[in-house]
């Protein structure tokens, strides 16, 4: 199989201890069978394995491996190959046309965020392939980046018919519902969204080529992520990155809420 991956991809490094919002916090971690068949062999570790998961502890669900510091207790005592797979690929995906094989980051992540979100070059896959979903089309757009939103998908809703549908899907973390929320509070206006849309122009152009990318150019989804996006960041004075992760966590890695999204919006 021929796997392809963003430019950025291989900058890619967890910051670990120096991470705000750890994925080792409030996640379930489901363990692969050959790495449940390795942990059997560890006593220390299987302790803390319930129906093939890490049993979470406290209220903030830490995963029982996440030491004070904020690092590892299983990569500092075996290093990173005890590792089951989902801790290994977080926050990779991958996405298969025919026989090519599509890595990339997801935006769960604080670090992945940070890296598309301030990327300053055109999309471009390594090692080369064809730059598919319309992404060559955002990064040669002159015109305003809230110009080519409405051009990818008409809007056709408003900013509280998008907001009411929001928030009938399933929440995970009650700061989204709050930021959902204030948008019943504060009137976002659509000419106060695009302005804000074009003034931050470099961080919505990546966010159009990573939805695209990662939801294999479903255009729909694409511009009204974005358009919620913007709205969530006007109503909730919230910073952009972390809405961005947010709306990642709570959309894009639940299967059911991604394909309500979509599925909402025709593409
Ligand atoms: S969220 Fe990203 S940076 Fe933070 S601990 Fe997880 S992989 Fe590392």
């Amino acid at each position: 199989m021929n796997t392809l991956r963003p430019h950025y991809y291989d900058r890619f490094k967890c910051t670990a201890d120096k991470c705000r919002h750890s994925c080792c916090k409030g996640w379930e971690i489901d363990i692969d069978e050959d790495s449940m068949s390795l942990y059997e062999q560890y006593p220390d570790i299987k302790c803390h394995i319930k129906d093939s998961s890490f049993v979470l502890q406290g209220n903030d669900e830490r995963c029982p491996f996440l030491n004070e510091s904020g690092l590892c207790k299983l990569i500092l005592k075996y290093g990173e190959d005890i590792l089951c797979d989902i801790c290994t690929d977080h926050p990779r995906f991958r996405n298969y046309i025919g026989d090519i094989e599509y890595l990339g980051l997801g935006m769960c992540c604080e670090a992945a965020c940070d890296l598309i979100l301030n990327d300053t070059v055109p999309f471009s896959l390594v090692p080369s392939g064809e730059v598919l979903f319309g992404i060559d089309k955002v990064d040669a757009y002159e015109g305003k980046v809230s110009d080519l939103v409405r051009q990818l998908y008409a809007e056709n809703s408003t900013c509280a018919d998008r907001v009411s549908f929001y928030l009938t899907l399933e929440c995970l973390d009650p700061v989204w519902d709050e930021m959902l929320k204030s948008l019943l509070d504060v009137e976002v206006s659509t000419q106060a969204r695009d302005a804000f849309i074009d003034s931050n122009s470099l961080a919505f152009r990546n966010l159009l080529k990573y939805f695209l990318y990662r939801h294999m150019g479903h255009a729909g989804f694409a511009a009204e992520s974005v358009r919620l996006i913007a709205e969530v960041a006007l109503s909730s004075g919230h910073d952009l990155a972390d809405i961005c992760r947010i709306y990642s966590a709570e959309i894009e890695y639940s299967d059911e809420n991604a394909d309500l999204v979509k599925e909402r919006m025709s593409v």
